[in-house]
């Protein structure tokens, strides 16, 4: 069944905004980025951007974490967090009063992976698995295309792994002295070589102790979660040589053990990203078709 109708995306990232009208098909007709400030300056700007589209409703992916339990004017809340201008902004309302249509939210990273099971890397796959390395790492989840709520919204970047025996810097993570996003987020690359990790060499030694922290994080997701399909996307993950050093460390520390006729082949298991960095923006349009409907967001 075709839908005519026109949906609003926004992505909202720590340092970056990215606004979007376009259908539920994933064809995007027009965007506008700008630099995230605070919610005073940008909820006016996203409110601009989307005057005169027309648009049906709104998906919103934002970093978290993210209230998407609340009832009223309690959806779509942001918690507390480092990000001091946005920590209990009631986003959800104020979009909703601002542009006028309803409007349903996600963390960013299960954004993406509804962008990833819809449209990319995972799409044919029953529950797929999103994992971003960037400025953060964050993972999402969908599970027959739902993606996975509980209390708000998964949040492994933060589970624990083993710190490297080579290890030479603290977690740069400021709640846990030993998660995976505290050693093998791209600023902790940088804490630990004084430089970003796109001018690293492939054969410098840092990427083994990057891979151990992270196949840690895919082991685990995998082990808890069963994923069909693991989507890994990001910053850092745009190194493509990273890709072979997770899937054999990953095997290498399962022991034989879950391995399934989807997972033994590694190579099609843990994939990167096709969708370019757009994968939240299209997930936030299928969000918007109204298709994971809360009570509060109007859908
Ligand atoms: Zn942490």
């Amino acid at each position: 069944m075709n839908d005519d109708r026109v949906f609003g995306a926004i992505e909202i990232g720590g340092t970056k905004i990215i606004c979007a009208v376009g259908k539920e098909d994933g064809t995007i007709f027009e965007r506008m980025r700008f630099p995230t400030s605070s919610p005073d300056a940008d909820i006016p700007a996203m409110a601009d951007f989307f005057s005169g589209h027309g648009i049906s409703s709104l998906g919103v992916g934002t970093f978290g974490p993210v209230d998407l339990r609340g009832q009223g004017e309690d959806y779509g809340t942001i918690l507390e967090c480092p990000r001091e201008k946005w920590s209990h902004c009631r986003l959800g309302q104020r979009l909703k009063d601002s542009i006028g249509v309803p409007v349903i939210v996600d963390s960013d990273v299960n954004a993406a992976c509804i962008g990833e099971a819809c449209f990319g890397a995972g799409k044919g796959k029953e529950n797929v698995l999103y994992i971003t390395v960037g400025t953060g790492i964050g993972i999402g989840f969908t599970i027959s295309g739902r993606p996975l709520h509980g209390l708000m919204h998964p949040e492994g970047g933060h589970s624990k792994v083993l710190v490297h025996e080579k290890e030479t810097i603290a977690s740069v993570c400021r709640l846990h002295p030993d998660c995976a996003e505290g050693f093998a987020s791209g600023p902790a690359l940088e804490k630990r070589l004084g430089t970003r990790g796109e001018n690293i060499r492939p054969d410098d030694p840092v990427w083994e102790i990057e891979t151990y922290y992270l196949s840690q994080l895919v082991r685990n997701c995998m082990q808890i979660l069963s994923p069909n399909v693991i989507v890994m996307g990001g910053g850092v993950m745009e190194q493509a040589h990273l890709f072979p050093m997770i899937r054999s460390k990953v095997l290498e520390q399962l022991h034989g053990h879950y391995i399934h006729a989807e997972s033994s082949d590694m190579d099609s298991y843990i994939v990167p990203s096709r969708l370019g960095g757009d994968q939240a923006l299209l997930g936030c349009l299928r969000m918007a078709r109204g298709v994971f409907g809360h009570p509060s967001s109007g859908l």
